[in-house]
């Protein structure tokens, strides 16, 4: 009876010793992600308008943001990925994106900078006043002498 517990394991064997290998050598070969990978943040910094909700909402701290300066900072070690920025930003440009930060030696964070807008085109110039009406050019009277 014994020998009938190895009929599993064999069955298993032979099937991976004809079939592909499920991993793939990556960084040799690209990266494959899940559908549904919460890889990384991203912003499209463009939208964003400096309001800080996602810094106060972010659970690690990770999201600094400078109203004065219009830069967004996040520390990509600290992230958890939870997605919570995602969902409280009113201008929808937060976005968790596929792929992994890379791994470093030390912590290091991101910085964007909103590019300023180009400023309003000056106002025109007031119209002159309107000038007075000409006068006729009155000509001396002739003596009737
Ligand atoms: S995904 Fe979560 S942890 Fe990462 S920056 Fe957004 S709120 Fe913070
Ligand atoms: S919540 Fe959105 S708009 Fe507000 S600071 Fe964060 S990224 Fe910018």
């Amino acid at each position: 009876m014994e020998e009938w517990k190895f009929l599993p394991f064999a069955h298993t064997a032979l099937k991976n010793l004809f079939s592909k290998p499920v991993t793939t050598s990556y960084p040799f070969a690209p990266a494959k992600y899940p559908e549904r990978m919460r890889g990384h943040v991203e912003i499209d910094i463009e939208s964003c308008i400096s309001c800080g909700l996602c810094a106060r909402n972010c659970p690690p701290g990770a999201i600094t943001v400078d109203r004065a300066a219009g830069t967004w900072t996040i520390q990509r070690f600290d992230c958890v990925q939870c997605g919570n920025c995602t969902n409280v930003c009113p201008k929808k440009c937060l976005h968790i994106r596929p792929g992994y930060t890379e791994p470093d030696c030390q912590k290091h964070s991101e910085t964007f900078t909103r590019p300023v807008k180009p400023a309003a085109p000056a106002t025109k110039p007031a119209a002159p006043a309107a000038q007075p009406a000409a006068q006729p050019a009155q000509t001396p009277k002739s003596d009737p002498q």
